[in-house]
């Protein structure tokens, strides 16, 4: 038998970290087994879904590189992979259910519903459906239809005795049938409810494990009643630990962004969130935790998923971006940074003749960032002059005594032969000598003068990509305004 996963999203907002790591687990597993893994989009709720939803959880999954084998946009034999499009076939098999006696017609309106379930919190009983409509008669049927009722369907369940759900995750979990009640399947309105049609789409798209968030393990239960009362042998199940926020809460929106676009926008790089999101849960057992994708699929496993919550932490979040970054192949990461380098307005300046060339500048500074958003600040000074000079560098750095050490660091550069990394620092370790200064007094303004800041990568390789020009004639300004006063107010 192979292996058959889905992810079954309902089109209700856009997908955050916690359904992240379900898309994940569901694709790993299915790469891992050689099998297919399905996007089945769940959007019989129509007050809460909406086609935008659907299509930027599309895209975004498409951002991450989860690639689906059967689904919207590229069909497959079980299409339509959208709820709205499969009505039919959930009318067939209410119609099956029906035949068999499984369901019965229940006229309760929300509103007797609503009244109802208060008294019995009133009255201290589990609110549940009382079973009213469960042994109507014909002529009881045909007073309710004659009012213009139409009615909702509902499971009859057993009142006794209790169901198991083996999951591969938590072992066996029990539910006493005292507390589900006949639930509905398909409502008045003639549309059929997650419980019923998630049961009959897995069935019929021939799924062999339900990977999902542990907020549907109450859920389970029903979906078993539904698949017996269908007569089919219903699939595996893993229900995957919570994601917790740092307070041990569940994690939602009011714990700051926990958006996948959110991410995206702050620079993040889908290969890390999904690295970050594969250890929400899992680990690989043998410490590693910087892993690419090929990686995780050879040893993700089901059952090396823990049972407890995992705390979601966004600094490790940021950590591992940067592990991933510092990774990048430079004209990858020229690639990918392309869209902040524009925004920031900073592209222009970029790949002329002017100016070093990116790849070596972003190759320089790379290991110094987390995300892609610190980039184009990371790389300015490469190609516009700094204007502004951090000010605590320019009190310590910029003393009136700089200036002739400048002037000399200056000649200096322009007469070195051949200009490089090493000839520079060759270069300055003499002038300090003859000087009798330490390099450091050199150094220090030098790199305050070239980047107008105090820290940065290694400034004699940050001063060789500048070229030699370039150097020259920020040492000189630098002395310049030293000696004009203009850093003295
Ligand atoms: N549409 C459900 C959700 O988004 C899917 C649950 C399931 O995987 O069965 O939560």
């Amino acid at each position: 038998m192979s292996v058959r996963v889905r992810y079954a999203p309902s089109p209700t907002g856009s997908l955050h970290v916690g359904s992240a790591r379900t898309v994940l687990f569901n694709w790993l597993f299915a790469r891992h087994h050689g099998g297919a893994f399905v996007l089945r989009i769940e959007d019989t709720d129509q007050s809460r879904s909406t086609n935008a939803f659907a299509q930027r959880q599309q895209e975004i999954l498409h951002w991450l590189g989860l690639e689906w084998d059967e689904g919207p946009g590229i069909g497959g034999p079980h299409a339509p992979y959208n709820q709205m499009a499969r009505l039919p076939l959930y009318a067939n098999a209410l119609q099956r259910l029906k035949e068999a006696g499984a369901v019965y017609p229940c006229y309760c309106s929300p509103e007797e519903l609503a009244a109802r379930r208060e008294q019995s919190r009133r009255a201290g009983r589990a609110p549940r459906y009382d079973g009213r409509c469960r042994d109507l008669t014909s002529a009881e049927r045909r007073a309710f239809e004659s009012e213009g009722r139409r009615p909702a369907w509902r499971l009859r369940l057993p009142d006794d005795g209790e169901t198991v759900v083996h999951d591969l995750v938590r072992g066996d979990v029990t539910f006493a049938h005292a507390i589900l009640d006949d639930f509905v399947l398909v409502r008045s309105d003639g549309l059929p409810v997650y419980n019923f049609v998630v049961a009959v789409d897995d069935a019929a798209m021939e799924i062999t494990h339900v990977l999902r968030g542990d907020d549907h393990l109450a859920n389970t239960p029903k979906q078993l009643f539904v698949y017996r009362a269908l007569g089919v042998v219903p699939p595996a199940f893993a229900h995957l630990p919570s994601v917790l926020a740092t307070d041990r809460s569940r994690l939602s929106k009011r714990h700051g962004p926990v958006s996948i676009e959110d991410y995206r926008e702050q620079g993040l790089l889908p290969e890390a969130i999904l690295n970050y999101c594969a250890l929400l849960g899992w680990s690989p057992g043998d410490g590693r935790e910087v892993m690419s994708l090929h990686e995780m699929v050879e040893a993700f496993s089901l059952d090396r998923v823990g049972k407890a919550g995992s705390v979601y932490d966004v600094d490790k979040l940021r950590w591992m971006n940067g592990q991933h970054l510092h990774q990048l192949d430079p004209t990858e990461l020229l690639r990918r940074v392309e869209p902040w380098l524009r925004a920031d307005g900073l592209l222009k300046h970029i790949g002329g003749d002017e100016g070093p060339a990116p790849e070596a500048v972003l190759a320089l500074v790379q290991e110094r960032v987390e995300t892609l958003a610190d980039l184009p600040e990371a790389i300015r000074y490469f190609y516009v002059r700094p204007s502004v000079f951090d000010p605590a560098g320019v009190r310590r750095h910029f003393q009136p005594s700089a200036a002739p050490l400048l002037r000399a660091a200056a000649g200096r550069i322009l007469a070195l032969e051949p200009f490089s990394e090493h000839s520079l620092e060759v270069a300055y370790r003499a002038l300090a000598e003859e000087l009798s200064v330490k390099a450091a007094v050199l150094i220090h303004p030098t790199r305050l003068a070239l980047t107008g800041r105090t820290v940065g990568p290694s400034l004699f390789a940050l001063a060789s990509l500048l070229g030699r020009q370039e150097c020259v004639a920020r040492v000189f300004d630098a002395a310049e305004r030293i000696e004009s006063g203009a850093f003295s107010m």
